[in-house]
């Protein structure tokens, strides 16, 4: 949602121009970061790691 400056709050709106004050909307935090920040896939990656080199142990362990 763009966000306006003067109002201070985000708008709903698909125009350019805030319905309160139609002052012009910040636009610019249109581009969305989807998906999870980067540590999470770092820490997904230790885990998915630590439970592979479980399995290799507990496999070890009955063979
Ligand atoms: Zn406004």
């Amino acid at each position: 949602m763009p966000w306006c400056d003067t109002c201070d709050k985000q708008i709903e709106t698909a125009e350019k121009e805030c319905n309160d004050c139609g002052a012009e909307l910040d636009t610019s935090d249109q581009v969305a970061v989807d998906g999870p920040p980067w540590h999470f896939w770092v820490l997904i990656a230790a885990l998915v790691a630590y439970l592979v080199w479980r399995a290799v142990v507990f496999i070890a362990s009955i063979v």
